[in-house]
């Protein structure tokens, strides 16, 4: 701006300054010329008043510097000319000035010499006999003039425009100056030229109106950041070149792993071929999913194309963390494999034993067995679809209603309830500790327990001891059941509390076990938010330590 100006004001000075020597030059020329003009008139009255006097004589000695005198008749004859004197046989009847003088009395004309750099002034004035006699002069014409001036015209320009640069340089800053002074960050509060206060009052309003829709926009992002936050799912929006533009923590941690991934390309970011192929499958067609594994947890990848106004913008992708659900999927699948294993068991050989009896294959004495066998196969049948329907009461996470329950005497009805069982297998049962209430629910803590002592019974030997102790420590309830049993091997504690896991199959078919026992155990005490250790070691016997938080 500061050299638009500066421009503007030098070539309107120079164009000021050409005019004025133009129009001056003009004025003075115009005033010279009517001056010679005068001065004519005045030498030809003169002239006129010798030659009337003395005629030729006169014109022959008249000396003159720089007019000339022409002497013409009446028929246009040159009579006398002072520059040429007779000799000029040219008819001037036809000049101008001449014709003029011969028809009014006096005549003006003025032609230019060839190169037009000189002009000459031809008076005419006719005398009273008839002949005419003109004085003319020469001069140089504007274009001479201004030529011979242009040394000093010149420099006075070159001055006038050294001048009107610095002036011009100046005045420019002198304008701009406060205009680059100006707070846009408070517009009204700036003391300048009055003409820009409505633009200063412009910027203003304009001013506060992109503040509101900055902050409008803030405040959605804020919100966006917080709900997306707050997601299990992972979330990323990409643009259409697949540039991450967003990305939720749940994201970060999938994708990312502590790198910043806005801005980044998000197949840089997740570095996975297939993650990329699934995208591009969803820019194209619209929609993309796939299932993957990271760090040992199942993920399903959900793209979807954005599109605004029928043109694809970007992609969204929506990340669900599915492992518990494949898991239990897994799970589900296994439970059932094994439960039809464990109903067929039994069932094919009540089936085996009622055939053979139907068959009349089984002698008199042998039936009772028969029979008893049947029997045992059908009660096992039971035990094994009650522990079924348990277990299957628990995993539908049915909301049970808590009590405050005194663990101490469920462990004392529950050792009750088997104690003919303990001393059938030659076993002592023990019940220890305080009376300590829990907030639960009886039926699980009953649940418990019986498995437990019932596990310890069962996995004992003759004159083996089972202590049941219930002790209180700060914020838990600590309910231990060790015996003097036979122990588990450490490679299978781990997995005891699998569905259907045994370490000695035909031991616990012979004591009953159904496999299930430990897996509802557990499965209570997770309902009852607390934790349960196994401790064991072979022949010796096993610890079992469940603490619940009060
Ligand atoms: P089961 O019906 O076979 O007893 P559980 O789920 O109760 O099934 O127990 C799983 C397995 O853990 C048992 O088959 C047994 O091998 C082992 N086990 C459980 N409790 C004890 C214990 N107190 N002493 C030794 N082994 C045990």
């Amino acid at each position: 701006m500061t050299r638009k100006i500066f421009y503007s004001i030098l070539s309107v000075a120079a164009a000021v300054l050409l005019s004025c020597i133009v129009i001056i030059m003009g004025v003075l020329y115009n005033y010279f010329e009517e001056v010679r003009a005068g001065g004519l008139k005045a030498e030809l009255e003169f002239a006129i008043a010798g030659v009337e006097d003395s005629g030729m004589p006169y014109l022959e000695k008249i000396h003159l510097d720089r007019c000339r005198l022409t002497w013409i008749a009446a028929d246009g004859a040159v009579l006398y000319d002072t520059l040429a004197g007779t000799e000029n046989t040219e008819n001037h009847g036809e000049r101008a000035e001449v014709k003029s003088a011969l028809e009014t009395g006096e005549g003006w004309s003025s032609r230019y010499s060839d190169t037009l750099l000189e002009k000459t002034m031809y008076y005419a004035k006719r005398m009273e006999d008839g002949t005419v006699l003109r004085i003319s002069v020469s001069s140089a014409t504007v274009g001479l003039l201004a030529l011979g001036m242009l040394q000093p015209i010149l420099i006075v320009a070159v001055v006038a425009f050294i001048l009107s640069a610095l002036f011009a340089y100046r005045l420019s800053k002198r304008i701009v100056g406060p205009l680059n002074r100006l707070d846009l960050d408070h517009p009204l509060e700036n003391d300048t030229y009055e003409e820009i206060a409505p633009l200063l009052s412009r910027i203003h309003r304009q001013r506060r109106e992109i503040e509101r829709q900055f902050d409008e926009l803030q405040k959605r992002a804020d919100e966006f950041s917080q709900i997306t936050a707050s997601m299990k799912e992972g979330l990323v929006l990409t643009d259409r070149q697949g540039t991450v533009i967003a990305v939720n923590p749940a994201a970060d941690a999938i994708f990312a792993q502590k790198q910043d991934s806005v801005g980044k390309d998000f197949l840089t970011v997740c570095r996975d071929r297939e993650v990329g192929m699934c995208m591009k499958t969803a820019m194209e067609s619209g929609h993309g999913e796939m299932q993957q594994t990271r760090a040992g947890r199942v993920y399903q990848l959900t793209f979807s194309r954005i599109e605004s106004e029928g043109v694809s913008i970007g992609a969204v992708l929506l990340v669900f963390d599915i492992t518990e659900k494949v898991l239990a999927e897994q799970a589900r699948r296994e439970f059932t494999a094994n439960v039809s294993h464990e109903l067929k068991t039994p069932l094919q050989g009540i089936l085996g034993s009622a055939e053979l009896i139907e068959n009349g294959m089984v002698k008199e004495e042998d039936l009772p067995r028969f029979i008893g066998h049947i029997r045992k196969e059908a009660a096992r049948l039971v035990t094994l679809v009650e522990d079924i329907i348990r277990l299957s009461q628990l995993d539908e996470n049915t909301e049970f209603t808590k009590e405050s329950v005194n663990l101490y005497a469920v462990a004392e009805e529950v050792a009750d309830s088997l104690h003919d069982i303990a001393k059938s297998s030659g076993v002592e049962v023990r019940v220890s500790g305080v009376q300590q209430e829990i907030a639960g629910v009886r039926k699980l803590l009953h649940e418990i327990l019986y498995n437990l002592i019932d596990n310890a019974v069962k996995y004992n030997r003759s004159g083996g001891m089972v202590d049941v102790t219930v002790a209180d420590a700060d914020d838990k309830v600590i309910l231990t059941v060790s015996d003097t049993g036979i122990g588990i091997p450490a490679e299978h504690i781990d997995r005891v509390c699998e569905r259907f896991y045994r370490v000695d199959k035909s031991h616990s078919k012979e004591t009953g076990g159904t496999g299930l026992g430990l897996s509802i155990v557990k499965h209570a005490v997770v309902c009852h938010k607390g934790t349960i250790y196994i401790q064991s070691e072979v022949n010796k016997g096993t610890k079992i330590r469940i603490e619940f938080p009060k």
